[in-house]
């Protein structure tokens, strides 16, 4: 592996960062006195970031996840035209419209066979909320039982940041430290170690019969994230391991909540990650490609059972309804999301990339500090053996012109679909010149 794209290296990183922004604006999971460096964007398109003075990135992250069709999208813009000409917003109580029914139809299109019933939420964490409220009250509703409101989660997971989101984050890494006691306590089994490629251990469930059989009473539901644990640690596990949960929440009387906000809309793939293994959730959730990258808005589906059962049960209404929910110009920017995701060859498109990732990033199992590489759908995944400096990596990432950021041991990507082949390889391979060249203290 050789140094192909010396970049000038005489940047001024100070005019790329706001002095005010950096005293007064928190960015995520950052110090408020000590921040990590911040870069001006000016623009972005198609899968480029233009930063203050014209350098511009490779995007490798699509905005955590979400701008699945790229940046500046002239058919998602002209949608957003069109729906501010006609309302930005009405509320949703008493009130419907046109681009909440048109988005239900299209997403009860794609969704596994047995959803029926859909709740729109604000973001990816508040759909948790809102799907863990839907799984209790349909708990107690079927079981009769107040004592049936816990949840249990396999470690590793990250479901969001808002307070029950937060509860089945993995405990160790997740942010239970920095809560303690505030956080309600839930049961946790070891994440798989099937690899998603690899054989099934059967000895991988059963932590999960374990748990079932000492502690169904409690236990509203399991949450999952489908095949792929993203910000946990982006591991990909065995598909059998999810039939198997099924048939224990079945066996046993739990709902099954499918977290696919950030596995739904192929970026494993398959329009949603539950279908490598061919079994459906009770409640699923859906967010980030949803509305790619243009505004927040996410959606609980589930099935009529548990819709008939919420509304059978002590409160006879589903209890939730935020300001925001069905925004008209968010439901009209993911009904045009969606409408490219139906009108492209994304099978095909998906497979491409996953071909690419894998061809360009196999040489990094050659290197001394990588402890894994993994690949799947448009996700590249390289394990390192020691974590990496977030600011530093990307200090390197924009000096070579590509925009990837990294947490503890994983550097990876995750591009928008449009990402045409050069840039893609380009961006492999300068994540590979900078793990190669890294200064491990
Ligand atoms: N669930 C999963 C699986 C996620 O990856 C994320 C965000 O990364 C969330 C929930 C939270 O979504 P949001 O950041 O939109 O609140």
């Amino acid at each position: 592996m050789t140094d192909t794209m010396e970049k000038a290296t005489n940047i001024d990183f100070d005019a790329l960062c706001d002095g005010w922004d950096r005293e007064h604006l928190w960015h995520p999971y950052t110090s408020a006195t000590e921040p990590l460096p911040t870069y001006m964007v000016e623009s972005a398109k198609g899968c480029r970031i233009k930063l203050a003075g014209g350098r511009e990135l490779i995007d490798g992250m699509s905005s955590w996840w979400c701008v699945i069709h790229g940046y500046n999208n002239p058919v998602i813009n002209q949608a957003a035209i069109d729906q501010i000409q006609a309302m930005s917003h009405v509320m949703f109580g008493g009130l419907t419209h046109r681009p909440a029914v048109e988005l239900g139809k299209r997403l009860l299109r794609m969704a596994p066979p047995s959803m029926h019933n859909i709740f729109y939420a604000d973001s990816g964490s508040v759909a948790v909320e809102v799907a863990m409220k839907m799984a209790v009250q349909a708990a107690i509703s079927r079981s009769g039982s107040h004592n049936k409101t816990n949840f249990a989660t396999i470690r590793a997971g990250y479901h969001g940041d808002t307070w029950n989101a937060m509860s089945v984050c993995d405990p160790v890494t997740g942010m239970h430290g920095a809560f303690g006691p505030a956080l309600p306590v839930r049961f946790f089994v070891p994440q798989p170690c099937s690899r998603f490629h690899g054989e099934w251990n059967p000895d991988d469930i059963r932590p999960l019969r374990e748990l079932f059989e000492a502690k169904a009473d409690e236990i509203a539901a399991v949450i999952l994230e489908p095949i792929v644990q993203g910000a946990g640690g982006m591991w990909f596990y065995h598909p059998q391991y999810l039939r198997e949960a099924r048939k224990l929440c079945d066996e046993f009387g739990i709902y099954l909540i499918f977290d696919e906000i950030a596995t739904g809309f192929w970026r494993t793939g398959r329009l949603f990650a539950w279908e490598h293994a061919g079994v459906e959730p009770d409640i699923m959730c859906v967010g980030k490609g949803l509305t790619a990258g243009y505004m927040t808005l996410s959606a609980v589906l589930t099935t009529s059972e548990v819709a008939r059962t919420i509304s059978e049960g002590e409160a006879g209404v589903m209890m939730h309804g935020p300001t925001f929910m069905a925004n008209p110009l968010a439901c009209a920017v993911a009904n045009a999301s969606l409408q490219l995701l139906e009108e492209s060859e994304m099978q095909q498109i998906v497979a491409h990339m996953e071909s690419v990732l894998n061809e360009e990033l196999s040489p990094a199992r050659r290197l001394h500090c990588v402890a894994d590489v993994r690949v799947l759908g448009s996700i590249g995944v390289v394990e390192t053996k020691q974590p990496v400096d977030v600011g530093r990596f990307q200090k390197e990432c924009v000096r070579r012109g590509v925009w990837i950021r990294p947490f503890g041991t994983r550097v990876y990507v995750m591009p928008p679909y449009i990402t045409p082949d050069e840039d893609l390889r380009t961006l492999c391979r300068e994540m590979l010149n900078i793990l190669q060249n890294y200064q491990w203290t």
